[in-house]
């Protein structure tokens, strides 16, 4: 059994299994198709600015923080973090703002401001969704490989709490009245690029995660945490080959032996998959192997909305927080309109990043980088970037001047656009659909890809496209239970987790 591990992608999901296997004694190879690592974490930089491609916030450190113990190293040690306070501003269009803040009085001063019969819920929704977490942690730690890992007692104990069928917004009614109120905890589940009015209620953890445990800025961006994941990684003897795109992962029977990259053919005992799931399954591992993710099915899935993006390097600086979330007037509207009708939206939400209020190694002395996201449909016949893009592009600055970024044009120094058809082509990525497969229910738990692929042997899924799904933490999450199974189908020990004990059994990874 060959103990060397090739793995497809340098994205944080990819980075983190290779820190996980080299730690525990595993040859890795990372071949990256792009110049750089990270993938959507990875960086823009041009003419002195510096703006992060993807995520912004960087939330729940403690899994990245296990996975730098396991490489003997810590995150700070790595990267220096500031915790945010406030947290953001959330605009609402319909009138008023709020200034979200971990620290309890004050936050319930906020909403009080707003809606003051609603304060009083803050409290009661931290104390459940602590108990929330504390009962979901389980169940996203675990490999979910089958219908039959549903049936555990953990879990079915988790039911009640966990509300499946209720959407987030359905479930903040208990706690707040206030429409503003609801929207300010439960626009979260646009990190995973679902509508509150459809996301299920358990994501309701998310906007908790965030007053409990913090929202960062690594200095130099969400970049810097990946680009110290690849040098950590490299320390330990990982192989990372920048430019490498992977062409097709070669098999043996139904058993991954390799990959062909452009330069030639690479063998290797197993592979991880990095690259977007559904991209990769459609054209890297042939259609006739896979059952389950046949491109016939894979074409029924639903898939998330997909970003609209502008990076600005302007001159000047903007007296207003870090993270600024606007959300459209007629905000159900625009989510029908990205998520049902496929439209762009006349009046659409949107987040400016204004980032050198915190971090000045962005931009030159005297400038900004503000980073501008809008959530849009993913790729569709009723919208053609090539004509909406410009257009497009005007409206988000107008719209940005109604959080305060007013006077933006005149003074750009360095722009960049980033449109639905550029992820989808230039960063390969399915539909254009940045946050991956839908997290609808249907598309969840061992009804997402399974970590240890389902249709093929010897191939490992890491990063948003399996379970637990899209988001940083849940990503290293991804990376954990993903080597720890192919850990222990090489009849290796995690060095995550000293303990000997898988809770699966362990499959034979011997050519047949
Ligand atoms: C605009 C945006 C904002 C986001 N904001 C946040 C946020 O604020 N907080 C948060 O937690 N998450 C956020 N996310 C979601 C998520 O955390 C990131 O997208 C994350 O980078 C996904 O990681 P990944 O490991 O799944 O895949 P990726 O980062 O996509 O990495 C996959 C890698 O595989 C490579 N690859 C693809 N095909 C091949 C091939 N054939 N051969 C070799 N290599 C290949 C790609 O080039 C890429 O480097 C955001 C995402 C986007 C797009």
């Amino acid at each position: 059994m060959k103990k060397d591990v090739i793995i497809i992608g340098a994205g944080p999901g990819g980075l983190a299994s290779a820190i996980l296997l080299a730690a525990s004694g595993v040859k890795v190879k990372v071949l990256e198709r792009l110049p750089t690592v990270g993938g959507r974490t990875s960086s823009i930089e041009a003419n002195g600015f510096k703006f992060d491609l993807g995520p912004t916030f960087f939330l729940y450190p403690r899994v990245l923080e296990e996975i730098f113990a396991a490489a003997g190293t810590s995150l700070r040690a790595e990267v220096e973090m500031v915790r945010l306070d406030p947290q953001y501003r959330i605009i609402f269009g319909e009138g008023g703002e709020m200034h979200a803040t971990p620290d309890i009085a004050r936050m319930e001063q906020q909403i009080a401001a707003i809606a003051p019969d609603d304060a009083p819920g803050f409290r009661r929704f931290l104390d459940e969704n602590r108990t929330k977490l504390q009962r979901m942690e389980p169940c996203l730690e675990t490999p979910f490989l089958g219908w039959q890992d549903l049936i555990n007692v953990r879990l079915l104990k988790m039911l009640p709490m966990l509300r499946p069928h209720q959407s987030i917004d359905t479930y903040l009614g208990r706690f707040f009245r206030d429409r503003r109120v609801r929207l300010a905890f439960s626009f979260q589940s646009k990190y995973l690029g679902m509508s509150p009015f459809r996301c299920p209620s358990l994501f309701s953890i998310l906007s908790f995660l965030e007053y409990e445990y913090g929202v960062f800025h690594p200095i130099g961006g969400c970049a810097a945490v990946t680009a110290a994941m690849a040098r950590v990684a490299e320390r330990l003897g990982v192989e990372i080959r920048t430019d490498a795109p992977v062409e097709e992962v070669l098999f043996q029977g139904r058993r991954a032996i390799g990959v062909r990259t452009t330069t030639g053919v690479e063998k290797a005992g197993a592979i991880v998959m990095n690259a977007d799931f559904a991209r990769a399954m459609q054209r890297l591992v042939p259609d006739r192997l896979r059952r389950r993710w046949s491109d016939r099915k894979i074409a029924r899935k639903k898939f998330s909305c997909s970003t609209f993006m502008m990076y600005l390097g302007v001159d000047g600086t903007f007296d207003l927080p870090h993270h600024n979330i606007h959300i459209a007037t007629d905000y159900a509207r625009n989510l029908d309109e990205i998520e049902n009708q496929h439209v762009l939206s006349d009046d659409p939400s949107f987040y400016v990043q204004n980032a050198c209020v915190t971090d000045p190694t962005l931009a030159p002395r005297g400038m900004s980088t503000l980073y501008v996201l809008a959530p849009v449909t993913h790729q569709h016949s009723n919208v053609d970037w090539s004509r909406e893009r410009e257009r497009f592009r005007e409206k988000m600055l107008r719209q940005i001047a109604k959080a305060g970024f007013t006077d933006v044009e005149r003074r750009i120094r360095f722009e960049r656009v980033i449109t639905p058809a550029d992820w989808d082509t230039k960063y390969e990525i399915h539909q254009g659909a940045t946050f991956n497969l839908a997290h609808s229910l249907d598309q969840m738990l061992h009804l997402r890809p399974h970590n240890r692929f389902e249709d093929v042997d010897g191939v490992y899924l890491v990063g948003g496209g399996t379970h637990p799904g899209s988001g940083l933490p849940v990503i290293f999450e991804s990376a954990r239970i993903s080597t720890r199974l192919l850990l222990a189908d090489l009849g290796l020990t995690s060095a995550a987790e000293p303990a000997p004990a898988p809770q699966f059994e362990p499959m034979n990874l011997e050519p047949a």
